[in-house]
């Protein structure tokens, strides 16, 4: 028997905020246990949660990037469960009334469009250190870690639209790259800022009816999703063929093994006894602050994608460095705009080639204005500097060093005087007798040789106009 696999993604992003979901406590990341708390984030009794502007203008910046319908009216409830990451007892989230729903991902390569059933807005609970041996199953002791407990986070839940492993980890990705470009999330995959848990089932090919699914919780790679999505939908298969049934149940998913293993059987919606929160109001949004936000969202990178690519005609890798990079996309577009003779393509090939590998190198911002980078390879076009030069001056230049001064200190930018060209070409037409008479005789395309020995020996800093005019005049036919 054929099996199909079904495959609908919840995906958790941090949103970008300095401080909690309900309260000032700190979000950084990496700081002692437990200093990053407050009343509100401990669960004290009698502290009482406020909530965080731009979290939800985050929220909403997600929403619209990712197609959704913005709610109006939205409401905040409690999800009951006992942990010891959870000293409140219950989780802040959104149930019935989200802040989103709807929405679609389109993923360009695969041509397979995702939709989005709702994002709803919650908090965050603790972490729990094991420790005194490896794993949970060893440990003699856990400790407590509440600096992640209220950061704010979204949840993005898809249907169950994915048929593959491979658009499992597409759609992830690409929810990933909308995000951080955004700035909505830090996308940063190892401090959890974004992770995703994958609920999969399998059907018999023709079937409409879903099969039961089991759920691998809290995948925090591209490859582990596309390594436990395939696992699992050859579990089930290999079950079911075999006479079994699938479990509906929770799943670890083991990076090393390469193997998923039950965690808990499934829990109900109902098993949580959600309930509207009693200390927080309704979340209004009105339709003016929608649109406010919206008109200040930045370019979302499919119109970036259709733009580089029909417009600006860049090479599709320069275009997936930009949407990865937002600081180095930022620099394109700033300096792009400056552009006066070389084409968007010509620059590209700067920026995502020699001024990338300098930025990562050197670790630190750029601070030349970026209409110097456009200059430089309008003067490259322009044959006034060679490409040897510019990729001589970009590390000079990168430093803040003025592109005059850069030229310089490199011992002088372009030779176009005169005097300095005259003796030059002189003393190469007396070592080259047999080109010149070439070129008397009609054979002007030799001058090139000539040319090119002159661009040798100034290192490419010889005016090539002006060059090319004095051999074809001294080698004019008598
Ligand atoms: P829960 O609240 O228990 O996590 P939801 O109904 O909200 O359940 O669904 C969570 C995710 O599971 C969604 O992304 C949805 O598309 C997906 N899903 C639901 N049923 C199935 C199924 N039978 N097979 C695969 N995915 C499913
Ligand atoms: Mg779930």
């Amino acid at each position: 028997m054929q099996f199909e696999p079904v495959i609908g993604l919840e995906i958790h992003a941090q949103l970008n905020t300095k401080s909690k979901l309900f309260c000032t406590a700190s979000t950084e990341f990496g700081q002692l246990p437990n200093t990053n708390v407050s009343p509100v984030s401990l669960g004290l009794p009698g502290a009482l949660p406020v909530l965080n502007k731009e979290a939800v203008q985050l929220a909403i910046m997600a929403g619209i990037a990712l197609d959704c319908e913005i709610q109006e009216r939205s409401i905040w409830a409690r999800k009951n469960y006992f942990y010891a990451d959870l000293p409140k007892g219950y989780q802040i989230s959104q149930f019935e009334h989200p802040i989103c729903l709807g929405g679609r991902v389109h993923l360009i390569d695969l041509n397979k469009t995702v939709r989005i059933t709702r994002i709803h807005m919650e908090e965050d609970a603790g972490k729990l250190n094991h420790q005194g041996a490896d794993g949970i199953a060893g440990a003699t002791s856990s400790a407590a870690d509440l600096n992640r407990a209220g950061v704010p986070l979204i949840e993005i839940v898809s249907e169950p639209d994915i048929r593959t492993a491979q658009e499992a980890r597409a759609y992830m990705e690409k929810v990933h790259q909308i995000l951080t470009f955004i700035g909505v999330c830090d996308g940063d995959l190892e401090k959890g800022s974004f992770r995703c848990d994958a609920n999969i089932s399998v059907r018999p090919v023709g079937e409409s009816a879903f099969g039961t699914r089991t759920e691998v919780k809290n995948l925090n790679s591209f490859r582990s999703i596309e390594r436990a999505v395939e696992f699992e939908i050859n579990r089930q298969i290999s079950v079911i063929s075999s006479g079994g049934a699938i479990v509906q149940q929770t799943m670890n998913f083991d990076d090393t093994s390469g193997e998923t293993t039950p965690l808990r059987s499934k829990e109900n919606a109902h098993d949580y006894r959600y309930f509207p929160d009693p200390d927080l109001q309704p979340l209004i949004v009105t339709a003016s602050t929608i649109a406010a936000i919206k008109s200040s969202m930045p370019e979302l990178p499919d119109a970036i994608q259709e733009r580089y690519s029909t417009i600006l005609a860049l090479p599709a890798h320069d275009i997936k460095v930009y949407l990865q990079n937002r600081p180095l996309f930022d620099l394109f577009e700033a300096s792009c705009a400056h552009l006066k003779k070389a084409t968007p393509k010509d620059l590209s090939k700067w920026v995502v080639g020699d001024l990338n590998a300098l930025i990562k190198e050197s670790n630190t911002p750029i601070t030349q204005a970026p209409q110097v980078f456009a200059e430089l390879v309008d003067r490259c076009s322009a044959n006034d500097v060679s490409t040897k030069m510019v990729k001589d001056l970009l590390p000079v230049l990168v430093k803040g060093t003025p592109l005059d001064d850069a030229i310089k200190a490199m011992g002088g930018g372009q030779i176009s005087d005169q005097t300095e060209l005259t003796t030059m070409v002189d003393a190469v037409l007396n070592e080259h007798p047999d080109v010149v008479e070439k070129i008397k005789n009609g054979k002007t395309n030799s001058a090139n040789f000539l040319m090119g020995q002159i661009m040798k020996k100034t290192q490419g800093r010889a005016n090539p106009d002006a060059v090319l005019a004095l051999i074809l005049d001294a080698c004019k036919p008598q």
